[in-house]
């Protein structure tokens, strides 16, 4: 072999392309920002999920975004995990830094983002509804940031108490965990509720089981659902004159992050923000 030799590969990778909201907002951001980076979608198998990030590693790929069912296998084939990542054992977004793929999760951060303009959580009492991927991102993120106290409410009493455990892992705080079989009244004490079920997905009518006489004006109400991003838990918030925080807001977070973790670049989530509700209206 000569010494100079170069292994090459040249070629063209082609994907279909739908109308994927994420790669809509990703590049709505490089374009305003003119930078020149791309965004691909790829439906990937859980068995092919190894080759795949084995190919993004071999194209010198700066990162990629997962979603289920991938978020906990992808760990065993990462070099590293960010702190909240291995807290929540769960990655949405792989960063190459200096060689090695590192797991990070942006869903709670890009949560803290969208709420931190209306809140700080620091002290704060927060409540968190359901128990899944998106709940256990939000709460140990709201403990890393120092919240007072947590309230867990889940349909799934067993999912509650675990993600419980999780979040005094994470830091010694107040964490308490509740079943969730009739309508929740929000305490008093409550500062911001969330909704991190599956409830009101693709159903802007769907009930979160929530006791409308308990929601006030001082309380802000977030809602992790992107689409319809107005839930009718959300409309009757702000009907009882609540704050309240959509789930396009968690989603541009996630997206601002990511992107800055790949190119370095800090960018405006505001055309990102206009490009979702483009798709989503
Ligand atoms: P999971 O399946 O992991 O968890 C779903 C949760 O919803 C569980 O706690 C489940 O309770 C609860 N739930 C579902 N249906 C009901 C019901 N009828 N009554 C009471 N509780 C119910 O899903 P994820 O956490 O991954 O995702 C949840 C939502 O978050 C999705 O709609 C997703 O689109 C959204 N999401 C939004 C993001 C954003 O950026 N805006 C980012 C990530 C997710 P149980 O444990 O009892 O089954």
């Amino acid at each position: 072999m000569p010494q100079n030799f170069k292994a090459e590969l040249t070629g063209s990778f082609s994907t279909p392309c739908h109308d994927n909201p994420t790669v809509v907002m990703v590049e709505a951001a490089y374009q305003h920002h003119g930078l020149n980076w791309r965004y691909l979608n790829a439906e990937v198998q859980p068995a092919d999920l190894a080759a795949a990030v084995a190919g993004a590693r071999a194209m010198g790929w700066r990162g990629f975004n997962l979603s289920m069912p991938h978020k906990v296998s992808v760990i065993q084939l990462l070099d590293e995990l960010g702190e909240s990542a291995r807290l929540i054992n769960a990655v949405n977004c792989v960063v190459a830094r200096e060689g090695r793929l590192v797991g990070e999760n942006t869903d709670g951060k890009g949560f803290l983002s969208s709420l931190r303009p209306v809140l700080d959580p620091a002290g704060r009492h927060g409540v968190v509804l359901g128990a899944g991927g998106a709940a256990r991102a939000i709460a140990v993120e709201l403990a890393l940031a120092g919240v007072g106290r947590l309230t867990i409410v889940n349909r799934t009493p067993a999912r509650a108490a675990e993600l419980a455990s999780l979040v005094r892992a994470a830091r010694p705080i107040e964490v308490e965990a509740l079943n969730w079989d009739a309508d929740y009244a929000v305490p008093a004490t409550a500062d911001v509720l969330v909704n991190a079920t599956s409830i009101g997905l693709g159903d802007a009518t769907a009930r979160v089981p929530v006791a409308a006489a308990s929601l006030r004006p001082g309380l802000v109400v977030a809602d992790v659902i992107p689409n319809p991003p107005q839930t009718a838990l959300l409309r009757a918030a702000a009907h009882a004159g609540c704050t309240t925080l959509d789930g396009l807001g968690m989603l541009v977070g996630q997206g601002v992050l990511g992107i800055n973790y790949w190119t370095g670049v800090g960018v405006d989530p505001v055309p990102m923000r206009t490009a979702l509700e483009e798709v989503f209206s």
